[in-house]
């Protein structure tokens, strides 16, 4: 069993010496538990939180203790009458390739589903992340201007081609060129802009002559000083993520905007929601999984990953995640 493990917690951007790679026995079940193997592990954002001390809405990973994630499975050994070998499950067993479960956290893929990795991805916690975000908080209609960064990841994508389909003039925000081609060719959004380019803001403001009517929030920062003058009345904002500060030592410089912030939410009447998914929304799976099945059906959503071969191409490919390395979801395949 190779597993990776936080070695010490990152200051700034996480490093390579914040992981470290281990061999250990393949673990035996015991009564009621399941023994699995990974076959995908899902990379997200949230993972730079959890190495941090700080407090937030789940306990940080030990030090000493194996990264969290989401995988992709299949059964090795059951001794669990609920499931049995050579079945795919959904599972939490994180940065290893074998785990071991009692089986209250799996999520059953079935005997031979055609896409297993669309449970970390467009089928599971981001696909379901941007449609409550957008559909519940964003509450999209028919000609608003909706603004989304890190567009070609599995948040921002999602959101952008749900949209489209709600009516939406969609404007994405990507890093470089060959993103913002993607987003707007095969995702079918209006405009992309390049939030590395120098008049970036500038550009923005162009690309969204009706203002901004929803601007949902993955990244913060430059993105989100461009975004706050153009924002229209009674423009929603669901706070999703704030990518460009996960790895911030300090606060931002000077000037202080907060009272700009505050002036335009009560002139514009503003309203602002961050939202934690499984949380807040739990509850409401079923809904989405139902569309989202069905679009995916009909080819109305495409879904791009980036698939990284390796559990030791981990920590690499993560640190590149938060740099916008990554063009799709980043999901780790585990031969
Ligand atoms: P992505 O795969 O889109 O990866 C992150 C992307 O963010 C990068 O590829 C990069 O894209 C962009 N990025 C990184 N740094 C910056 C920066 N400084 N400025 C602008 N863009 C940057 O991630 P996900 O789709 O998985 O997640 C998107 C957001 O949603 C994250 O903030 C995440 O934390 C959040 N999230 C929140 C959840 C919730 O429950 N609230 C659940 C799931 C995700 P590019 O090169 O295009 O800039």
């Amino acid at each position: 069993n190779q597993r990776i493990v936080l070695a010490s917690r990152p200051f700034g951007s996480p490093k390579a010496d914040n992981f470290r790679l281990e061999e250990a026995a393949i673990p035996t079940p015991a009564a009621g538990e399941v023994l699995l193997r990974t076959v995908y592990l899902s990379l997200d954002p949230y993972m730079r939180g959890r190495m941090s001390e700080a407090k937030s809405y789940a306990d940080p990973v030990a030090i000493d203790a194996v990264m969290v994630g989401a995988t992709v499975c299949q059964v090795v050994s059951s001794k669990n009458p609920k499931f049995s070998e050579g079945q795919w499950v959904l599972a939490y067993t994180g940065w290893q390739t074998y785990g071991i479960s009692d089986g209250s956290d799996l999520m059953p893929l079935g005997d031979n589903p055609t896409n297993p990795s669309f449970a970390l991805g467009i089928m599971g916690m981001p696909g379901f992340t941007a449609y409550m975000g957008l559909l519940d908080i964003g509450q999209p209609k028919n000609g608003d201007t909706l603004v989304v960064a890190a567009a070609t990841g599995p948040v921002g994508a999602t959101v952008g081609q749900i949209g489209k389909l709600k009516g939406c003039y969609v404007v994405g925000v990507a890093g470089g060129a060959e993103k913002c081609r993607y987003a707007v060719e095969v995702l079918g959004f209006d405009a992309c802009i390049d939030h590395h380019s120098d008049n970036f803001a500038e550009q923005l403001a162009k690309a969204c002559p009706q203002g901004i009517d929803i601007y949902f929030e993955n990244v913060g920062g430059k993105v989100f000083d461009a975004v706050l003058p153009i924002l229209n009345t009674g423009a929603r904002i669901p706070v999703c993520g704030l990518i460009s500060q996960y790895n911030a030592t300090e606060l931002p410089p000077e000037p202080d905007r907060l009272s700009l912030l505050m002036g335009t939410l009560l002139v514009k009447r503003i309203k602002m929601q961050g939202f934690i998914i499984f949380d807040d929304y739990g509850h409401r799976y079923h809904e989405f999984a139902s569309d989202m099945s069905q679009w995916l059906a009909e080819g109305k959503i495409h879904y791009r990953e980036h698939l990284v071969e390796g559990l030791d191409k981990a920590p690499d490919a993560f640190i590149g995640l938060l740099e916008g390395k990554n063009f799709g979801k980043l999901t780790i395949k585990i031969s």
